[in-house]
C-alpha cells in the first residue's frame, strides 16, 4: 500500500517541557480512513495540526510522501504548492477557519489562493454547494449561521479545493443527529472517491461506524495501540485506562448506581 504519512518519534511542546504530543510513530496509508482517538487534551489537535504543516515537530520527523516536511520547505516553492493543494484540514473550531464576508466568497477563497482559474473556482463552488446542500445560504455572512451549518460551510471551503488528503477533526462535534448522519455519509463517499481521510474524535461510536483503523492517545500524550476499529473497541482495558469510557452513573426507579457506559455498542438493524 502506498504511504501518504511516516510520523517517525514526533513530540511537540507548546510550553517548554511540557509535552502535548509525546514520541508518537505511524504511518497513514492512502484512501484509507484513520482515526486518532483519545481523550481531551491528549493530544489529538496537536497532531493534526503537524499532519497539515501549522505546527512543526520539537523533535521527529513527518514525511509527506516520503519528501520531509519542514517550516521553510512549506514557506515557498513547489513542495509548498503540492502540498497545501493536497492537505486539506478542517478545524475543529469552524469559527477560527471562516472569514469571508459571505458562503460562496468562502467556497472560492481556497481555489483562487491555490491559483485556480476563476471560472473553474466558480464552478467547483457551485458543485459543493449541491453536494453539502446549503445552497440555500449560499449568500448569508457566516457570522449569521447556525453551528451546524458553520461547519457544513467550513467543509465546503476544503471540498472546493479537491485535496486528495482530508484532516478533519472532530467531525461530530456540535452536531445533531441528522447532521452527523449527513457527516457520515459524506465521510464515507469521499473515501470511496479515492480521499484519504485523517480524522480525531473522542466519540467510540464514530469508529465503531466507520470500522476504520485506529490511533488511540493516552493521557501521556502517547501513542497507545494503533489497530483495526474492532479490536480497540473490544478492548476494555485499554479504553478505560485511557480514559475512553468511564463508570457513569444513572437511575433504575429508586436507585442510583454506577457501571461503564456500553452505549456505543448498541444497535439495531431493522
Ligand atoms: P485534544 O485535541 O486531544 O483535546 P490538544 O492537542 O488540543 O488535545 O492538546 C494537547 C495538550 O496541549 C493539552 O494538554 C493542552 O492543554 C495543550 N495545549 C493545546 N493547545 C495549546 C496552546 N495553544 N498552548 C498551550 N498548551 C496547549
Ligand atoms: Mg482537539
Amino acid at each position: 500500500m502506498d504511504l501518504v504519512y511516516h510520523i517517525e518519534h514526533v513530540s511537540y511542546s507548546y510550553v517548554k517541557g511540557v509535552r502535548a504530543l509525546n514520541d508518537v510513530t505511524f504511518d497513514v496509508y492512502q484512501n484509507e480512513i484513520l482515526s486518532i482517538l483519545g481523550s481531551n487534551g491528549s493530544g489529538k489537535s496537536t497532531l493534526l495540526q503537524l499532519l497539515c504543516g501549522l505546527l512543526f515537530p520539537e523533535e521527529g520527523q513527518i514525511f509527506y510522501k516520503d519528501e520531509l516536511v519542514t517550516e521553510k520547505k512549506l514557506k515557498s516553492g513547489k513542495f509548498q504548492q503540492s502540498f497545501r493543494s493536497e492537505v486539506g484540514f478542517i478545524f475543529q473550531n469552524s469559527e477560527v477557519q471562516l472569514f469571508c464576508p459571505t458562503v460562496f466568497d468562502e467556497l472560492v477563497f481556497g481555489p483562487l489562493q491555490l491559483n485556480i482559474p476563476e471560472e473553474e473556482a466558480i464552478q467547483r463552488a457551485e458543485e459543493v454547494l449541491q453536494l453539502m446542500r446549503i445552497d440555500n445560504i449560499r449568500n448569508r455572512p457566516v457570522y449569521m449561521l447556525s453551528g451546524g451549518e458553520r461547519k457544513k460551510v467550513a467543509i465546503a471551503a476544503v471540498l472546493t479545493m479537491n485535496p486528495q488528503v482530508i484532516i478533519f477533526d472532530e467531525p461530530m462535534s456540535g452536531l445533531d443527529p441528522k447532521s452527523r448522519a449527513f457527516i457520515i455519509d459524506l465521510l464515507f463517499e469521499l473515501n470511496q472517491a479515492g480521499k484519504t481521510i485523517i480524522l480525531a474524535t473522542h466519540h467510540l461510536e464514530l469508529v465503531s461506524i466507520l470500522q476504520s483503523r485506529v490511533a488511540v492517545l493516552n493521557e501521556k500524550h502517547k501513542l497507545e495501540k494503533i489497530a483495526p476499529a474492532v479490536d480497540i473497541l473490544n478492548d476494555t482495558e485499554l479504553l478505560v485506562n485511557t480514559n475512553l469510557i468511564s463508570e457513569y452513573p444513572h437511575r433504575h426507579e429508586h436507585t442510583i448506581h454506577k457501571h461503564l457506559w456500553p452505549g456505543y455498542n448498541f444497535h439495531r438493524h431493522e
